[in-house]
């Protein structure tokens, strides 16, 4: 005689019970990190997230830390945050002034290569990413603003940082060090930003020989202009995830 038939129904009761419960376990779980998202988002020391970064709560849930971005990225621009990042920990970010995003990957490769969305497919093109905006910080510092030129390499010769001078190479970035300037005015923002109309340079005096850069709606945030710029501190800073009319 079996006692299958009565302790089916038994187990099939207990086994709804525990899945209720694991339901109820998870929903509660997810609910309260939803409602910390903010909270923890804020621990989270602001920074210039890679192209393509949704929102900074649901990119610090959403990202697994798998580091496929910076796998792809050609300058390597992409870093993961250290131990000492508290919350942020593993998640990638952008030193515009060390290594800027130039875009020489040419398809946004680090926004195909992420698996979860945190940067966001729907992104294309490198005139549609909008990391951040530029801004003018020291405007009597900038070389331009008082007439001067610039001869040598734009940081020195101990710079690491990478960018590809199509002129040069087409399809590999070279060492920044490696292509000394010559200008007689000093535009070196300008000339290496990789979106056109996004910075210009404007007359600040009626003989014309003084300019000021000038940031424009086209801008994306990539920190090309901080990295570049030959002044210790640099000139321009990449406010991060500010939007073009946003106070
Ligand atoms: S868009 Fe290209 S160059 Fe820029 S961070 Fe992504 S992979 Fe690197
Ligand atoms: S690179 Fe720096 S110093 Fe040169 S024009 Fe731009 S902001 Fe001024
Ligand atoms: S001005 Fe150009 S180089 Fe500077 S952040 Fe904007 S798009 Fe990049």
């Amino acid at each position: 005689m079996s006692t299958l038939p009565k302790s089916l129904p038994r187990y099939q009761a207990s086994r709804r019970r525990f899945l209720r419960t694991v339901g109820l376990f998870v929903g509660v779980v997810g609910a309260s990190l939803a409602t910390l998202l903010p909270v923890i988002a804020k621990w989270v020391p602001a920074r210039l997230r890679p192209p393509g970064a949704i929102e900074e709560p649901a990119f610090l849930a959403s990202c697994i830390k798998c580091g496929q971005c910076v796998q792809v990225c050609p300058v390597q621009a992409i870093r993961l945050a250290d131990i000492d990042e508290a919350m942020g920990v593993g998640v990638p970010y952008i030193d515009a002034r060390a290594q800027a995003c130039d875009f020489s990957c040419d398809a946004v490769q680090c926004i195909l290569a992420c698996p979860t969305g945190s940067l966001n497919h729907t992104i294309i093109k490198k005139e549609e990413v909008r990391m951040g905006l530029a801004r003018v910080a020291r405007p009597e510092a900038c070389l331009a603003s008082q007439g001067q030129g610039f001869q040598g390499q734009a940081r020195g010769a101990d710079f690491q940082g990478l960018l590809r001078y199509t002129e040069i190479d087409r399809w590999n970035p070279i060492p920044v060090r490696d292509h000394p300037y010559d200008l007689e005015l000093c535009d070196l923002c300008v000339r290496q930003c990789p979106i056109e109309t996004a910075i210009s340079l404007q007359h600040i005096d009626n003989e014309g020989k003084r300019k000021m850069p000038v940031i424009n709606k086209a801008c994306v945030g990539c920190g090309v202009c901080e990295m570049i710029c030959p002044v210790e501190p640099t000139v321009i800073v990449i406010d991060e995830r500010k939007m073009w009319g946003a106070a």
